[in-house]
């Protein structure tokens, strides 16, 4: 090793820009460099911690100088990273450079999966350009499918206007990805609502905005920017030709099966199905798109929201990488690769550890946050000799977000809080519901396995986040107060003390 460790971390996103600030932070003997092939980086600002595991921020989009160091400076350099060579500790650069590392980080997060790679009626979601293209297409869109069920989707058919939108999920309910269809139920009365604008203003926390004109595309246009998040769509315009607010079908439990061009619609001599209430009915649709349960809809435009997969593609020839399942590189408890030397952290890794049985990877803002931070903290363990345990915030799964602009009217939004196994995942249904449901105010759930609570959505100004989260950590059994637990107008911390 050189006298100065040199770490390498690569990715302008969350999870690459908190590996270098934290490196930043705790090393003394250091060179750091940060490869970003996006000319702006992600940075976390108005941090707040709501809970022990529990935490909110907002994220900006800054140029490289927006970079938090303390000890040691961070060189920042844009451009791709083409090829690594694991055995030589040597990275290879689009602008022909060779890099060595001591320790090095891959954040390169992920890309889309998309229904049709190359239909151009096809666009997925990803990062700032694939918003603006968006923005742009949905001007002249009269009618848009939009195909998946996270957040993305979930955020989008909120957040469109001014045309109609198809929404086609696989499951029997809204928001799946991330709540019971209790929850989806609960979420239903605001899909078609019309939106009320009057209250942006009393947000105080800061809006995605992709505004900013200045912008260079990545070096390579395979390379994708940073993935978007929290609010990314709130400010965003994205309206339609018509003059209606919200006008949203949703078509149930079904897949996209084929997409049509109008020759082939013609040839086949198709039918297409009539939407319920439509305005805008056409005979002819610059695509068609025909769904499993035999439905056919012409549109404007399909938006692809199925997800991304991690982005390894450039990482993986030559070296010698254990890839996961879902294509994530695998990261052990120290967040190390197979790979000697090269960690890996958010979207772009699978967390292979045998973990808590109160946590799960989900590809989030949270995460990618939490595992950078993690990530530079065992590379500096690792190059001084050192032991780390593990951080406490892999012990519980929790996550705060919002959707459909539920929000409180003061301060922070913290309207959808999902903690530990939040959906009974992995509980093998053995487990117990608790529920409470006051409409369009509050969904309480609490998961219940052996009289323990291990995990809860809460939506709405609930209040009991630390309650639960103490109560899930602390593995009390809760049975001779499960009757009372969700009593409205209870404090439940009353039981404990
Ligand atoms: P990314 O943010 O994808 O960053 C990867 C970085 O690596 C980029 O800067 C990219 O340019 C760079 N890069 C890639 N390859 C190379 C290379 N070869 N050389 C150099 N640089 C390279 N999460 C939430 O928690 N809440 C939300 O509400 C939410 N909404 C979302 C909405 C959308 C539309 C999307 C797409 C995601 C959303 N997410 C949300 C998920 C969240 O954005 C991601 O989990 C998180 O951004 C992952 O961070 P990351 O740093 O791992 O990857």
């Amino acid at each position: 090793m050189s006298e100065k460790t040199r770490y390498v971390v690569i990715g302008g996103g969350i999870a690459g820009v908190t590996a270098a600030e934290t490196l930043s932070v705790i090393t003394e003997n250091a060179t750091i460099t940060l490869f970003s092939a996006s000319p702006l980086i992600k940075t976390v600002s108005n941090l707040i911690q709501l809970t022990q595991t529990l935490e909110t921020f907002d994220v900006e989009e800054q140029s490289f100088t927006g970079l938090k160091e303390l000890n040691n400076p961070v060189q920042v350099i844009h451009t791709t990273v083409t090829s690594l060579c694991a055995k030589d500790k040597q990275l290879f650069t689009a602008d022909g450079k060779v890099i060595e590392y001591d320790k090095l980080c891959i954040c390169t997060g992920g890309k889309p999966k998309l229904i049709s790679q190359d239909n151009p009626f096809v666009i997925g979601i990803r990062d700032t350009e694939s918003v603006q293209t968006f923005q742009q297409r949905v001007k002249s869109a009269n009618r848009i499918i939009i195909v998946g069920n996270g957040g993305i989707a979930t955020e989008l058919v909120h957040e469109l206007e001014g045309c109609e939108v198809i929404w086609a999920i696989k499951d029997k309910s809204i928001a799946h990805t991330f709540v019971d269809p209790g929850a989806g139920e609960f979420f239903m009365e605001y899909v078609n609502k019309v939106k009320d604008n009057t209250q942006e203003g009393v947000s105080k926390r800061l809006k995605y905005t992709t505004e900013e004109t200045n912008r260079k595309s990545p070096v390579q246009s395979n390379v994708m920017g940073s993935a978007l998040g929290p609010d990314w769509a709130t400010r965003l315009q994205i309206h339609g030709p018509q003059e209606v607010s919200h006008r949203v079908h949703i078509e149930h439990q079904v897949e996209v099966q084929k997409m049509i061009s109008p020759e082939q619609f013609q040839q086949l001599s198709m039918t297409q199905t009539v939407l319920d209430g439509s305005v805008v009915e056409s005979s002819t649709w610059p695509v068609y798109v025909q769904l499993t349960n035999g439905k056919v809809y012409g549109c404007d435009l399909v938006v692809s929201a199925t997800g991304v997969e991690p982005f390894t593609d450039l990482f993986l020839p030559g070296n010698d990488f254990d890839v996961a399942a879902d294509g994530g590189l695998k990261v052990n408890s120290k967040m190390e690769t197979s790979e000697p030397h090269v960690y890996a952290a958010g979207d772009v890794c699978t967390a292979c550890w045998e973990y808590s049985p109160l946590w799960l990877q989900m590809r989030l803002w949270t995460q990618a946050r939490q595992m950078g931070c993690y990530a530079a903290k065992c590379m500096v363990a690792a190059a001084k000799g050192e032991e780390i345990s593990m951080d406490f915030c892999f012990e519980l799964f929790a996550h705060a977000t919002t959707f459909f602009k539920f929000k409180a009217i003061n301060f922070f939004l913290l309207l959808v809080i999902l903690l530990g196994r939040f959906n009974g995942q992995g509980l093998q249904n053995d487990y117990e519901v608790l529920l409470r449901v006051t409409k369009g105010k509050e969904y309480v759930k609490a998961i219940l396995q052996n009289g323990r609570l291990v995990g809860a959505i809460l939506i709405g100004e609930t209040d009991l986040e630390e309650t639960f989260e103490n109560l899930i950590l602390n593995g009390m059994d809760l049975t001779p107060f499960k009757e009372n637990l969700l009593e409205p107008g209870i404090d439940v911390d009353d039981f404990f003390d």
